[in-house]
């Protein structure tokens, strides 16, 4: 029987990886300009895949912009396969909305073009998120095309993938990668013999057409395809060849009898899933969580509070380009050399820079606009909460339900200066200065007061003659003036707010705590919720239970794609010392610090030397949430440190964040010949088991540990990973190189680590918790507008808010999701629209509220 073989010419474009970004794009230039002319020239050779990012395009299109009718005519005719992504993300380690945005600009570039591939291409990606088919769907995509982390249940070249909601695509599974075609041999008869090969390696696995995948990484196009196939076809009757396009391919693709799989693809079985990159260059991580949340918040801000015509629509697309390019798989995963973590760093502080900048604007537009000129609290999440907040308010000493973080007295002394030179300095104050009610100069050595000016104008307290007065006095003597000034005295205060509303603000006014008051002595904390004691060797107890805290430090002698031990490792998880301060103490935030002195080894072999950690512990009053930040100046070398948490009760799962969804995990991961399998999962911004619940900042690596009679009695959070090398060789933990072996300086993460978390005992909502940790109460200040003293400007409930923002024509556009085995009722507070899916397109209306399915994902546009 003549079987099909479906040959599908590509390259795999790895924009930056372990040469920098403008090496690469130097090949592409070349590779883009001999390929589009020898298309035109050789019809034999029918078809291109660009990768499936749009990213190719744009990156040649800059040097090259004539081209860019040529693109258009060879995307329009088929010849060429551009879109649908913009870039090939990684996709455990950016946040939902970077996904969805990611596919969303590379439809809409892909457009311009004739449209992109409409298949879910994630060829070369570290495993794939369990809600990759629902959102898959919501685009319109029916195929998706995979190869690393699909597990071992799964033993065809194709398979059924549903995501926790029930959406489901077929998903072509590249058995043996995206390369399996890569190079062409000299002849048609070394092409069917490789041909031949392959079934004879796959024959169990194959479903129908073979799928032969001529393209890797940055490889140039072979363009004796065309003769070589119908050479090929001349020789035999065994296999009918055809070169063709991925979407042709998946049409004639078998679906019958087809394996199922439901939830994440993580598995090491048949591939490497490189199971290591969470924890590689942890400030990569921290870096993408701070910009994403950034231009998220920015966008909410901007949407609720601003005007229509005031939306930033092209400094938000300049951010998202950048996090879009960062969330290429080999950029997020830091999987790089040091000069791409570098390029990678700079554009997510870009972008936070972006973010961070719009959202204070939209803050300030919203204060401007409220009636009075006191503090305004904003809650900038869509929950109804209570958190603490700092003011500065005019007066001085005690108030009721605050704590005095500093105070500006009313009289006081600036400085003391030279007689001869202080005209200028006293000038400068005078004409800038607006607080200033009253200045004096006086005598140090007698206490004289000499010259004295007090307020009686806005604006510049600056006369005519002013100038000529103190240059006279400076002529008059020597020696060295006292420079006082009287202001408004202010304070500082730390307050509470609670029952504000998702989406709301209020113009601060005080009141009594209404909650216990939190405290902090020697080496305790305590809220009235939660008590907090730390022991001698640096772990605390939370209510009583020990060992919370525990740092522990291992060799690694890995690379930035997997950790591995070595063989005589030992691990450190005792200080020398420890000392313990109460920073603060109430009655609203009560902290400790923990200086922890550890002697950890220089690097692998190396001398010990002094570590320096230290730890604070922050109790907030009213909240059940122990906010925790550790941090040292790290000067170790070839290390894993983690942090311990024993399990309030044995838990045998773990339940994490991951983008639109909750994956439940368990004490083993599937490995294979190529990668040993570690249960070291990534967390994106929480993970709970047996009871308790850690949320924290950046996506983070953790693993069920302790493991005794088949359940595990702690979680382990890696604070860092510190390695040699780009790629190592050979290893334990995974046989075969995986990348070049290049020593990478940065992967050793030489510089100040730090990890933000919060640890919350018993049932607490997690992403809650999250709100608190991570997206605080804001403050900006009333400037006398026409809004009312408080309000409410969008309540939505029933839900997760991913995203808010304006779009076309400006109309709201909200996207939630619903993490949870129960349908939900979204509530919009009477607000009427249309759902949409991730495309745009109407699916139907609604009045005031939707029903949401199980882990399903909307996305609304509200009507004005
Ligand atoms: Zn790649």
């Amino acid at each position: 029987m003549t079987r099909k073989v479906h040959i599908v010419p590509h390259t795999h474009w790895d924009r930056e990886w372990y040469a920098p970004f403008q090496s690469f794009r130097l090949q592409l230039v070349d590779l883009l300009d001999d390929l589009l002319p020898s298309l035109d020239a050789d019809p034999s050779f029918v078809h291109f895949l660009l990768d499936g990012q749009m990213a190719v395009v744009d990156d040649y299109l800059a040097v090259r912009p004539d081209a860019e009718a040529t693109l258009r005519r060879l995307a329009a005719s088929g010849r060429l396969a551009t879109g649908p992504w913009y870039i090939l993300m990684d996709e455990f380690l950016v946040s939902g909305e970077t996904i969805v945005r990611n596919l969303q600009m590379g439809l809409d570039r892909a457009a311009a073009f004739g449209g992109g591939m409409e298949v879910g291409y994630l060829p070369d990606m570290f495993g794939h998120i369990a809600q990759m088919p629902q959102l898959l769907r919501q685009f319109g995509f029916e195929h998706a095309v995979v190869w690393r982390g699909v597990p071992s249940p799964v033993d065809k070249d194709a398979f059924w993938w549903s995501a926790p909601d029930g959406s489901c695509v077929r998903a072509e599974y590249l058995v043996q990668g995206y390369g399996n075609g890569a190079y062409l041999p000299d002849d048609a008869k070394g092409l069917v013999s490789a041909i031949e090969d392959f079934e004879r390696d796959w024959k169990d696995a194959l479903t129908g057409p073979i799928l032969w995948m001529n393209g890797t990484d940055h490889l140039v196009p072979q363009l004796r395809l065309g003769r070589l196939v119908a050479e090929a076809n001349a020789l035999q009757d065994d296999y009918d060849i055809a070169v063709m396009s991925l979407a042709e391919h998946l049409d004639q693709a078998s679906a019958e009898n087809l394996p199922s799989w439901r939830g994440e693809l993580r598995s090491g079985a048949h591939a490497n899933l490189l199971m290591g990159v969470t924890s590689n260059r942890v400030d990569v991580r921290r870096a993408a969580a701070r910009a994403e949340r950034a231009l998220e918040r920015a966008e909410a801000l901007a949407a609720l509070f601003q005007p229509v015509d005031k939306w930033p629509s092209a400094l938000l697309q300049e951010a998202w380009l950048h996090i879009v390019r960062n969330a290429a798989h080999d950029s997020v995963c830091a999987c790089s050399i040091d000069e791409v973590c570098d390029a990678v760093l700079h554009r997510y502080a870009e972008a936070a820079s972006i973010g961070e900048g719009l959202a204070q604007r939209a803050l300030d537009a919203l204060g401007a606009s409220v009636g009075g000129d006191g503090p305004v609290i904003v809650n900038p999440t869509a929950r109804a909460r209570a958190g603490l907040v700092e003011v500065i308010v005019p007066g001085t000493g005690l108030r009721p339900g605050a704590q005095i973080l500093n105070e500006r007295p009313a009289d006081r002394v600036v400085g003391e200066i030279d007689l001869a030179t202080m005209a200028g300095v006293v000038v400068r104050e005078l004409k800038h200065n607006r607080r200033i009610e009253a200045i004096a100069l006086e005598s140090v050595e007698t206490g004289e007061e000499l010259w004295r000016e007090e307020r009686e104008r806005d604006g510049s307290m600056l006369r005519t003659g002013t100038r000529a007065e103190l240059d006279e006095l400076a002529a008059s003597g020597s020696g060295s003036v006292r420079l006082r000034v009287r202001t408004k005295p202010t304070q500082k205060l730390l307050v509470r707010v609670a029952g504000m509303p998702g989406h709301s603000w209020r113009s601060w006014t005080p009141a009594p705590l209404d909650v216990d008051a939190a405290g902090a002595a020697e080496r305790s904390l305590w809220n009235g919720l939660v008590r907090v004691d730390v022991a001698d060797d640096g772990t605390w107890s939370i209510d009583g239970r020990g060992g919370f805290g525990r740092i522990v430090r291992g060799g690694d002698v890995g690379d930035t794609y997997n950790w591995c031990p070595p063989d005589d490792d030992v691990e450190i998880d005792t200080p020398e010392h420890i000392e313990v301060v109460a920073e603060e103490s109430g009655p609203l935030r009560a902290r400790l610090r923990i200086a922890s002195s550890y002697r950890w080894p220089s690097r692998q072999w190396g001398p010990p030397i002094d570590v320096d950690v230290t730890t604070r512990l922050e109790l907030h009053a009213g909240e059940q949430l122990l906010r925790v930040t550790t941090e040292w100046h790290n000067a170790c070398r070839d290390q894993r440190v983690r942090v311990w948490f024993p399990l309030p009760s044995p838990d045998d799962r773990s339940r994490a964040e991951c983008s639109f969804a909750i994956v439940e995990r368990g004490l083993t991961a599937e490995g294979g010949p190529n990668e040993i399998g570690l249960p070291t999962f990534p967390s994106k911004r929480f993970v709970q088991s047996g009871g308790l619940t850690v949320v924290h900042d950046g996506v983070m690596e953790y693993e069920l540990v302790d493991v005794r009679d088949g359940v595990a009695h702690a979680l382990a959070l890696t604070m860092v990973r510190s390695t040699a090398m780009l790629g190592q060789g050979p290893m334990a933990t995974r046989p075969l190189p995986a990348a070049p072996m290049i020593p990478v300086e940065g992967a050793q993460m030489l510089k100040l680590v730090r990890t933000d978390y919060g640890i919350c005992i018993g049932d607490a909502d997690p992403y809650a918790l999250v709100d608190e940790l991570l997206s605080p109460l804001l403050v900006t200040k009333a400037g006398g507008g026409p809004r009312a003293a408080d309000g409410q400007a969008l309540d939505v409930d029933g839900a997760v808010v991913s995203s808010l923002r304006r779009v076309g024509g400006g109309r709201l556009e909200l996207r939630v999701f619903n993490p949870s085995d129960d349908i939900t009722i979204v509530a919009l507070d009477g607000r009427s629209g249309w759902l949409i899916d991730l495309r745009g397109r109407a699916l139907e209306p609604f009045a005031g509220s939707f029903e949401l399915g199980p882990w399903r994902i909307a996305t609304a546009v509200l009507d004005s």
